[in-house]
């Protein structure tokens, strides 16, 4: 089965070929940096009006890329929600009048569970049931995966979304956006035990995530550095808040496969493109005695891939879609 994937829940324009769940045929992104850098955040009317322009363009060169046509697509896979609805809408719209057309089967994907099975990409896999940490720009989650289409939540973000902490931390240093990236390439020359910031445990036993109080605590380190006129240690501010978020990140993802009695790890989102996340998830995983997988940091952040496979699952379980399904800006999933 060849399948066409559409992605354009934020400010990508994603569409990608896959044979199968798990075949990659081509897989094209077409980035909004440009645009969006000078606002320091993603303007909305802005990525929705960029998705119009992009999203024909990325689609004939997935297929060209794939070397394929449209004549043996069977079936189109394209987010649904959740996302900036003018974008999601764009895309979805899209996939829907394309099938139509073309009289073949669409899928409405959602963004999360692409993001929770985007590890099928990789050639090695893990077996159901996993314990998934999606931690990415809008979300901070763990999950129980029993299979392709069934998740369950069981922890979540009470405010700010870990990618969000960071962007947000970036922003405060002027850093550019997004900050995920430039932060963790600073934090390699600091000190993460330079400056003591807050760890937010929660009650005991949660399973939710709270980030917050930690950016909080980063602002006002930096105007009391910024009120006594000395150098900002940059790199020692990065380091010191990059080991704040993933120490919590880490202790509760083993804490959720020790209480669900799951072995396996999994990673997902943009954050998990993070390399001392991944370090310090792959020391206590093993440490732990449990089986870790991580997808490449090209699977982590968005890609129209991740849709393809987990719209594959969708068919497989009987999901379409017909044209007047609408998109959704929040996950029932979540
Ligand atoms: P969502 O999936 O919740 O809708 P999104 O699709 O915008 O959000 P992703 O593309 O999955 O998010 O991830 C983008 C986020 O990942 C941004 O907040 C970015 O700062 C963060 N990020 C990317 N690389 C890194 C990194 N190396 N370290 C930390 N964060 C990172
Ligand atoms: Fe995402």
């Amino acid at each position: 089965m060849r399948i066409l994937a559409i992605e354009s829940s934020c400010d990508d324009t994603g569409a990608a070929v896959l044979d199968g769940p798990e075949q990659i045929l081509s897989n094209i992104i077409s980035s909004q940096f440009d645009v969006h850098a000078r606002y320091g955040g993603i303007v909305p009317e802005l990525a929705s009006r960029c998705h119009i322009e992009a999203i024909w363009p990325v689609v004939q060169e997935a297929l060209s890329a794939a070397g394929t046509s449209l004549d043996e697509i069977d079936l189109i896979a394209a987010t649904r929600g959740p996302g900036l609805v003018g974008s999601l809408l764009v895309g979805f719209t899209f996939a829907k009048a394309l099938a139509l057309v073309r009289q073949i089967p669409c899928v409405g994907v959602d963004h999360m569970a692409g993001h929770l099975l985007s590890v099928f990409l990789e050639d090695n896999h893990p077996r159901f049931p996993y314990i998934a940490l999606v931690v990415s720009g809008g979300n901070t989650s763990l999950f129980k995966v029993d299979n392709p289409t069934r998740f369950q939540r069981i922890g979540r973000t009470r405010d700010d979304a870990a990618g969000e902490a960071f962007d947000k931390v970036a922003k405060l240093l002027e850093l550019g956006y997004p900050g995920g990236p430039v932060i963790s390439d600073l934090a390699r020359d600091g000190d993460p035990t330079a400056f003591a910031f807050p760890r937010a445990w929660l009650d005991e036993d949660s399973l939710d995530f709270s980030f917050s109080g930690l950016k909080t605590s980063v602002v006002n380190q930096v105007h009391r550095l910024k009120q006594k006129e000395v150098p900002l240690p940059v790199p020692d501010i990065c380091a010191s808040f990059q080991e704040a978020v993933v120490e919590v990140l880490v202790e509760k993802t083993i804490r959720a496969a020790k209480r669900y009695d799951c072995s396996t790890v999994v990673l997902g989102g943009g954050v998990a493109s993070n390399p001392r996340l991944r370090s310090l998830m792959a020391e206590r995983s093993d440490r732990e005695d449990m089986k870790l997988f991580v997808p490449a940091p090209l699977f982590c952040t968005d890609n129209a891939a991740m849709i393809g496979l987990a719209g594959y699952h969708l068919f497989q379980a009987g999901h379409t879609v017909t044209p007047d399904t609408d998109a959704y800006s929040r996950s029932p999933l979540m």
